[in-house]
């Protein structure tokens, strides 16, 4: 008899998504004369920039020709992909991150969610709340939680990001092996800053705990005071892993394009107390399970950066930016609190209310799509997540209709 993993059944269905694509449906049907603005989605709007289209049909072409076709590639990525992420990402930052010690992926969903396969069954993990799902659910199909009561999985611990730490959680009381940090934060917006992110990084090395750091937003930072990388951290390269994606930074949500960093001194250890270095064990999944992103979208990837890339992926994100702006600036104007908007593409607000009531009185009264806080965990409800990823015109009518219907 063929048998489940039973862990599966633990698992939350989402009902976040559905539910919003039903109400607005609703809303719609009740209402065919109002057209509705979705800032709800967390995926990008604008199309590629012109240095990676142009690199992508450059490299397509280059596979039509025997001369220069490309079969399987490094799983790792090609070098000069990974050099130029060296280069340009970390060393230019002062993080001394060399080009073997990032993989290449098609994305940092897969990777975030892989990466849990390397680790113990019976280890230790924190958990933000508020949350991208992404990690919480990888670890309950391991089976490495109790069932879901009163909100929670139990056998985790969970970090709670709130008004009171400035939605920058604080080191757990009880000890954590393996701990995940997201900043600039998916869905609150909050940033944490170097001194900060070094105490998350001195407990992991007092504690021989692992960082999993994800920064898919670090392309939203514009203070430069900020770390874009946890390796801006001195001694996070024992002690931490990072997720990047291509997705946000230069639109690469429908292209599949990211990286992971396993710096070579970063170790965990076997149930004896030997210590072992995770490149390896990381290397080995990686070139056992995946064979590699295909070589025109490396060849686009490595476009962003060039000087034009740059200059182009500089301009894509600004435009994002003013859309935040103006979203914080509208918030503002109606005495609500918030935070996020300045270093990410995400606002995250204090509704004063239930979330879900917060998300239906937008709909029906302004006809604006937002993210209800409370599907991205406990410590969500009361907020919603406002996205910036949209165009200009649509944020200022929905920021209009806003101020209209809520003043
Ligand atoms: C969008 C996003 C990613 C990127 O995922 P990809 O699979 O690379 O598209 C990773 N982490 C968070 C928190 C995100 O919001």
């Amino acid at each position: 008899m063929i048998t489940i993993n039973e862990n599966y059944l633990k698992l939350q269905a989402s009902y976040l998504f559905s539910d919003i694509a039903k109400r607005v449906a609703a809303f719609e049907k009740n209402n065919p004369d109002r057209d509705v603005i979705k800032l709800g989605i967390g995926d990008v709007t604008k199309g590629l920039m012109p240095a990676s289209i142009k690199a992508f049909h450059e490299a397509v072409d280059e596979m039509a020709n025997d001369a220069t076709f490309k079969g399987y590639g490094p799983e790792q990525g090609y070098e000069f992909l990974r050099e130029a992420i060296a280069v340009n990402d970390f060393k230019s930052r002062g993080a001394d991150i060399s080009a073997d010690e990032v993989f290449v992926s098609d994305g940092a969903k897969c990777d975030s969610g892989n990466i849990q396969e390397i680790f113990s069954q019976d280890i230790k993990i924190a958990i933000p709340d508020p949350v991208y799902p992404v990690y919480l659910d990888t670890n309950v199909m391991a089976g490495r939680t109790g069932i879901f009561a009163d909100g929670r999985y139990q056998g985790l611990v969970y970090l709670d990001s709130t008004r009171e730490n400035n939605f920058v959680p604080a080191l757990p009381e009880e000890p954590v092996d393996l701990i995940y940090l997201c900043f600039p934060n998916n869905p609150t917006g909050s940033t944490i800053s170097k001194q900060e992110l070094k105490t998350w990084v001195d407990y992991a090395r007092d504690n021989k705990a692992l960082i999993l750091f994800d920064a898919a937003y670090e392309a939203f930072i514009s203070d430069d005071s900020l770390p874009k990388s946890i390796f801006e951290i001195e001694g996070a390269k024992e002690v931490a892993i990072e997720f990047r994606s291509f997705s946000k930074s230069a639109g690469f949500t429908g292209t599949r394009c990211a990286y992971t960093v396993v710096p070579k001194e970063c170790a965990a250890y076997d149930s004896k107390g030997n210590k072992h270095l995770l490149h390896a064990l990381w290397n080995r999944r990686h070139c056992t399970k995946f064979n590699g992103v295909s070589y025109p979208v490396q060849r686009a990837a490595a476009a962003v950066y060039t000087e034009q890339g740059k200059a182009e992926s500089k301009a894509l994100i600004d435009y994002y930016m003013v859309n935040a702006r103006a979203v914080c600036k509208t918030m503002d104007e109606l005495g609500y609190s918030y935070v996020g908007g300045t270093n990410s593409p995400y606002i995250w607000v204090d509704g004063k209310t239930d979330s879900w009531e917060f998300f239906d009185m937008l709909l029906n009264k302004a006809g604006v799509v937002c993210t209800p806080g409370a599907g991205f965990g406990k410590c969500g409800n009361g907020y919603i997540r406002i996205s910036a990823f949209n165009s200009h015109d649509k944020v200022k009518q929905a920021m209009e209709r806003i101020k209209a219907s809520l003043a």
